[in-house]
C-alpha cells in the first residue's frame, strides 16, 4: 500500500435501473453526465449509456451465462486500480447495485483496497416490470409478501424456496429463464397448485416489453413457445393475474416509445 497516491479516486456504484433512462435517479443521471469513467454491465441500456459526455471513457465487463469477458475478481481490480489512480469511477450496473448485482462484493474490494466507495440506489427490475405491467407486488387481496429469488441452477439447488411461494405471497424469480421448466417442477413437487397463475415479463420498461402469462405448470411451455429472451422476470402468484383483463396494456405501453 505504500504507492497509495495521496489523493485516491472513488468508486459509485450506480444503479441503471430496469432500462427506459427516465426511470434513472436524478443523482444517477447526473454522475453519468459528468463521468470520465464509465464500467458497465452488458444489461445497461445503450440509451442509458448515450447520457455520457463525449470524452467519457466507456469500458463494458458485460457478463453472460456462457460467455464471461472479465471475472468478478477482475472487475473488482479494475474498479480498485483506476480509483487508486486517482479517477473517480461510475460503475453503472443495471437495476439496483445491490439486488443480484454483486454490488456488496464490488464495495468490500473497495473498502479492503481503502477506496471511498457510495452506491446509488436503482430501480430494481421487480419494481419497474411491476409497474410497466400494473401488477402490483403486494396487494390486500391477494398478497402481502414479496420474496426476490436468482433462478439460475445455482439459485436453484443450493437456496431451500420452501414457503416462499403459494398463498399470500408473490414470488418474482430473477435470471430464471433457463430453468423456467425446473422452476415451475420443483415448486409443484413443494406442494405448489400447478395452476397458480405465472406472468413473465421480458424487457421491462424497454421497446418491445412483453407480458406473458400461464398457469405454473406451462411455464417452461410459455418460455419455450414464445422463445423469451434475457432480460425476463417470473411473477408466482395471485398478482401474476392481476391486470389479465387488461391485456392490451402492453401494447399501449409500446405505443407511447
Ligand atoms: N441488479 C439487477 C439484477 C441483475 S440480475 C436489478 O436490480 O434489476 C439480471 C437479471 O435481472 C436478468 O436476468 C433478469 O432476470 C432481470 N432483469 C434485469 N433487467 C430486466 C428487464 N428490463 N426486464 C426484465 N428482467 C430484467
Amino acid at each position: 500500500m505504500s504507492k497509495l497516491p495521496s489523493l485516491p479516486g472513488k468508486v459509485w456504484l450506480v444503479g441503471a435501473g430496469p432500462g427506459d433512462p427516465d426511470l434513472l435517479t436524478l443523482r444517477a443521471a447526473r454522475l453519468i453526465m459528468r463521468a470520465g469513467l464509465i464500467v458497465h454491465d452488458g444489461l445497461v441500456d445503450p440509451a442509458i449509456l448515450a447520457l455520457a459526455g463525449a470524452k467519457a471513457r466507456l469500458v463494458s465487463v458485460a457478463k453472460s451465462r456462457s460467455r464471461h469477458t472479465l471475472q468478478q475478481d477482475e472487475i473488482n481490480a479494475l474498479l480498485v486500480r483506476e480509483a487508486l489512480a486517482g479517477n473517480e469511477v461510475v460503475r453503472l450496473k443495471g437495476g439496483d447495485p445491490f439486488i443480484f448485482g454483486r454490488g456488496g462484493e464490488e464495495a468490500e474490494a473497495c473498502r479492503a483496497a481503502g477506496v471511498p466507495v457510495e452506491v446509488v440506489p436503482g430501480i430494481s427490475a421487480a419494481i419497474g416490470a411491476a409497474a410497466a405491467a400494473q401488477m402490483p407486488l403486494t396487494h390486500r387481496r391477494s398478497a402481502s409478501i414479496v420474496s426476490f429469488v436468482a433462478g439460475q441452477c445455482k439459485g436453484l439447488s443450493e437456496q431451500d424456496w420452501t414457503g416462499l411461494a403459494g398463498k399470500g405471497r408473490t414470488l418474482v424469480i430473477y435470471m430464471g429463464l433457463a430453468t423456467a421448466d425446473a422452476i415451475a417442477e420443483k415448486l409443484i413437487a413443494d406442494g405448489l397448485a400447478p395452476d397458480v397463475p405465472v406472468a413473465v415479463v421480458e424487457n421491462a420498461t424497454r421497446p418491445g416489453m412483453r407480458v406473458l402469462r400461464s398457469p405454473l405448470a406451462g411455464l417452461g411451455d410459455l418460455v419455450a413457445r414464445n422463445k423469451v429472451k434475457s432480460p425476463a422476470l417470473i411473477v408466482i402468484g395471485e398478482v401474476a393475474a392481476e391486470s389479465a383483463d387488461e391485456p392490451l396494456k402492453t401494447l399501449a405501453l409500446e405505443a407511447l416509445q
